[in-house]
């Protein structure tokens, strides 16, 4: 189970997150949606450190970790048990695909070398990327470099995958195929917290869905209840305006 309480960051006096509690369990699959600047991604970016949470505690299985005294190995420990997909990819431009997969498997989980480039050969076929091992992103698609991105973090294991707006930065042509994946992510019973602005695919996959506004929780549950039926003023006008 993943557990966030009182998760609060200030980037100068702008509160970007305002005390976010949220628990999350295994195999649970949670879409955030919310206007721009309303903090999805700053929450997903403070779960991981990728920002660094001014207080709130973060909790991940038998992990817990009270932001305001993360040390560093706290900070590793909760890198290694999640995995983040970007919108922009942010894959190594020097480096193949499957080196993509390979390098946290040895640099932060430790594995050998040999044995990260076995795992990094399942995950390419099982993504349809195996004739790609050896291709540098610039050669690949945007498609093909959001899924080494999704490869990348599922090669990790990770109790909880953060997806922040995976399909935002791709062509229509390549929102299919990535989608795609995330489908059979989610049909492994993958944790997954996803920011996204496809709709019709949070309806589909999520077993809940929450609307932040303003650095909080607004309203939160069932899709077809967040949807259809949303109960918060703000909710309903955000939807308006999306969808
Ligand atoms: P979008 O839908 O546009 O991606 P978001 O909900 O993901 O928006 P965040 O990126 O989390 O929003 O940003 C929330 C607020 O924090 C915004 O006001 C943003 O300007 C601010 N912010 C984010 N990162 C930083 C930073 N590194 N330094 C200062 N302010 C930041
Ligand atoms: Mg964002």
């Amino acid at each position: 189970m993943i557990r966030l309480e009182g998760l609060t960051k200030r980037f100068g006096n702008n509160t970007v997150l305002d005390g976010i509690d949220l628990q999350i369990e295994a195999g649970e699959r949670i879409v955030v949606i919310g206007p721009s600047g309303t903090g999805k991604s700053t929450l997903l970016r403070c779960i991981n450190f990728l920002d660094r949470p001014d207080a709130g505690i973060i909790g991940i299985g038998d992990l817990t970790v009270d932001a305001a005294r993360a040390t560093r190995k706290d900070i590793l420990a909760l890198r290694r048990r999640t995995a983040f997909v970007f919108q922009n990819y942010s894959l190594f431009a020097n480096k193949t695909a499957r080196e993509n997969i390979t390098e946290a498997l040895v640099t932060v989980h430790g594995q050998s070398r040999v044995d990260a480039e076995a795992r990094a050969d399942t995950i390419l076929s099982e993504t349809g990327l195996l004739e790609k091992a050896g291709s540098y992103p610039a050669a690949l698609s945007g498609g093909q470099q959001q899924r080494v991105g999704i490869g990348r973090a599922m090669a990790l294991n990770a109790d909880l995958m953060l997806f922040d707006e995976p399909t935002s930065a791709l062509d229509p042509e390549w929102v299919g195929e990535v989608l795609d994946l995330m489908r059979r992510v989610a049909e492994s019973r993958q944790t997954m917290l996803i920011v996204t602005h496809e709709m019709q695919f949070a309806r589909e996959i999520a077993h809940r869905v929450i609307f932040m506004e303003g650095g909080r929780i607004v309203e939160q549950g069932p899709p077809e209840a967040i949807f259809d039926d949303p109960q918060d003023q703000r909710t309903r006008d955000f939807l308006r305006r999306v969808t």
